[in-house]
């Protein structure tokens, strides 16, 4: 029997998963992803084993299948869960709101029940900045949480409480729950990225399909907000940096339990819209066509972290900036313009 730690990765095959199960891989843990595939491929991990040289297991299947959960527990010796699986699209879950809330909310439920019932209780959750709604920036943990403005934000705040009240019921239960800012660009290699399905709703995805002639132009939603330029600022965050504060996240559960903690992963700077254009246009020498149309109806002006908790706690801040950012997105997109296919 190995003595090395395995980390139980639903939706292991997806975009954060993918890149966390490399930095896992590489610090020694073994990993196990559970995935059902519908928004990923199994390329990725068949990558991720020929990036670290280590195996990625997998078991084709759904968080929401309570049997499959348990047989999984029963082979394995399930060391922590961090939960990746779940639908994402903002828009989408205006529309299919029952979707959302059944993957995301019961699914993690179904989860969670599961663990309760094996005793593995150390999870790492993937969270959103969307939990804050409208607070005023930067966003710190314990800027209060707001009503997300759509179905796919509720869904996070939701298993926040969950989460909290579990560990209120339990305090065995060893608990982190992330915040993300916003994930883009892939790891170094270009071997992994995101991969979306049709025609992307987020920025950078969107801008590197336009760069690849796949796209004819971006549609910039509002030039007319009050930032530096009138276009919407976030906090893009370098995917392998995210991957990374997992790890620490990780790290700090089993040098501090049991626990309960909120970190925000994100860099502390906003940029535009239109800066993130001209990074991309810098950094790859493409120029990207663009139209200013309306607001994109539920964006925010502005938005970006405080992370000093997790700097001071977990010891992590992201150290990529924008540049390499844009540099491997470009790299991705070009080494693999068809996706995973
Ligand atoms: P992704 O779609 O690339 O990955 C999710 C994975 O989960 C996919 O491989 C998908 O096939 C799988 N999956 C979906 N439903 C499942 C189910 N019921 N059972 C098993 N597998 C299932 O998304 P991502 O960008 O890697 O996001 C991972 C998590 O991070 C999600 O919970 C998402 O809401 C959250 N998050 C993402 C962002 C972002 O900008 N990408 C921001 C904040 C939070
Ligand atoms: N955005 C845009 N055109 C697009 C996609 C996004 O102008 O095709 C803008 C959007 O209005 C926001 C920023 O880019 O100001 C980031 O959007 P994204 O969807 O990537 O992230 P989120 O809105 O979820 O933070």
């Amino acid at each position: 029997m190995s003595d090395k730690k395995l980390v139980l990765l639903p939706g292991g095959a997806g975009y954060i998963g993918s890149h966390t199960a490399v930095v896992l891989l590489q610090a020694g843990y073994e990993v196990l992803v559970v995935d059902n595939f519908s928004n990923s491929s199994e390329i990725s991990l068949q990558r991720i084993e020929n990036i670290t040289e280590k195996k990625c297991p997998y078991v084709r299947g759904d968080i929401r299948d309570r049997k499959l959960l348990l047989e999984i527990f029963q082979q394995y010796d399930i060391y922590a869960v961090m939960n990746f699986a779940g639908l994402k699209a903002v828009g989408e879950s205006c529309k299919k709101p029952l979707s959302y809330y059944n993957c995301n909310v019961f699914g993690v439920i179904n989860l969670l029940e599961v663990m309760q019932e094996r005793n593995v209780k150390t999870f790492v959750f993937s969270s959103s900045a969307t939990v804050y709604g409208d607070a005023p920036i930067p966003y710190t943990e314990n800027t209060p949480t707001g009503i997300p403005i759509s179905p796919y934000g509720r869904t996070k705040l939701h298993i926040e409480q969950i989460l909290s009240d579990l560990y209120n019921s339990d305090n065995a239960w060893n608990i982190a729950i992330l915040r993300y800012f916003n994930p883009i660009s892939a790891i170094e290699n270009g071997l992994l990225g995101e991969n979306p399905q049709g025609i992307p709703n987020n920025l950078a995805p969107y801008i590197a399909k336009v760069a690849a002639g796949k796209l004819k132009e971006l549609a910039v939603f509002g030039n007319d907000y009050p930032t530096v330029d009138g276009t919407g600022v976030r906090d893009y965050i370098h995917i392998m940096d995210l991957a990374e504060g997992h790890l620490r996240a990780l790290n700090y559960l089993e040098n501090n339990h049991p626990n309960f903690n909120i970190w925000n992963l994100g860099t502390g700077s906003g940029y535009s819209v239109l800066e993130i254009v001209r990074a991309f246009e810098k950094e790859t020498g493409i120029t990207i066509p663009y139209k200013i149309t309306a607001r994109r109806p539920g964006d925010l002006p502005e938005f970006y972290a405080d992370p000093s908790k997790a700097e001071r706690e977990l010891n992590w801040k992201a150290k990529r900036d924008i540049n390499a950012m844009m540099r491997d997105l470009w790299n991705f997109i070009k080494n693999n313009p068809n996706g995973y296919e």
